[in-house]
């Protein structure tokens, strides 16, 4: 399975795109958050990576939670489409999320998105609700997701396409029942940060080498001492074979 991370930076970074990344489907591009700049972003990454990644080819969008640095870039990609679909009559992209974050989204992009009260979210996407129970069948994948420990709702994703699986912790404080769910993938991105809202790298340093061999950390502060533990560090732009 391949993916491209577009950002590794925390919400205060001024160095790096905020954590999200492109999974290359079998039957799509799925992009896990959409950060600040995400046009920028995908350009960027598009460009060091050789895969060719922006609005035009991404049909499905997971959300882990509602913090900005993992929504904001909704907005431009969000009207982005809108536009298309005016010209084209192409269909919308398929929003993936929690009942959580579904639930209050709109409340957050109405405000720069509702054009004077005629246009709602279903205008920009198709939301589809993530099943609490049995995966989603997404572009070819099946995705699962499990909540983590965070200062608003944050899910993070099990992402299968039958050979190999992805784990991906979005944003949560250290909490080794997630963990544990995410040790059956082939390949865990997890997030580090300080607490209380985020993982201390320290909890992470502490996990069996076996799965330390197969882990890779995002979401680090821009001061983030890459001495300070041998658990692989992703970098902006970088393309992930596994
Ligand atoms: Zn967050």
């Amino acid at each position: 399975m391949d993916f491209v991370v577009l950002g590794t930076g925390d919400a205060f970074s001024s160095k790096h795109f905020g954590s999200s990344a492109v999974v290359i489907a079998p039957e799509g591009q799925v992009l896990i958050d959409a950060p600040d700049a995400l046009m920028r972003a995908l350009a960027s990454a598009s460009a060091s990576s050789g895969v060719r990644l922006g609005p035009d080819g991404i049909d499905d969008i997971l959300v882990t939670h509602i913090h900005g640095d993992h929504v904001n870039g909704l907005e431009a990609f969000g009207f982005w489409r809108w536009l298309e679909w005016r010209r084209t009559g192409r269909t919308l992209p398929r929003l993936h999320t929690t009942n959580q974050v579904a639930d209050r989204l709109w409340h957050r992009l109405a405000p720069a998105m509702d054009q004077g009260g005629t246009a709602a979210l279903s205008d920009y996407f198709e939301l589809r609700v993530l099943p609490k129970s049995s995966p989603a069948r997404i572009a070819g994948l099946d995705v699962r997701h499990r909540m983590g420990r965070h200062t608003v709702p944050s899910c993070g994703f099990l992402i299968s396409d039958g050979r190999r699986t992805l784990g991906w912790s979005g944003d949560t404080t250290w909490d080794p029942g997630h963990v544990e769910w995410l040790s059956e993938a082939d390949f865990v991105v997890h997030e580090t940060s300080p607490a209380p809202a985020h993982t201390p790298v320290d909890y992470l340093n502490a996990l069996p080498p076996a799965l330390r061999a197969k882990m890779a950390l995002i979401h680090m502060p821009d001061d983030f001492d890459a001495e300070s533990t041998s658990i692989r560090l992703l970098t902006d732009g970088e393309l992930v074979r596994f």
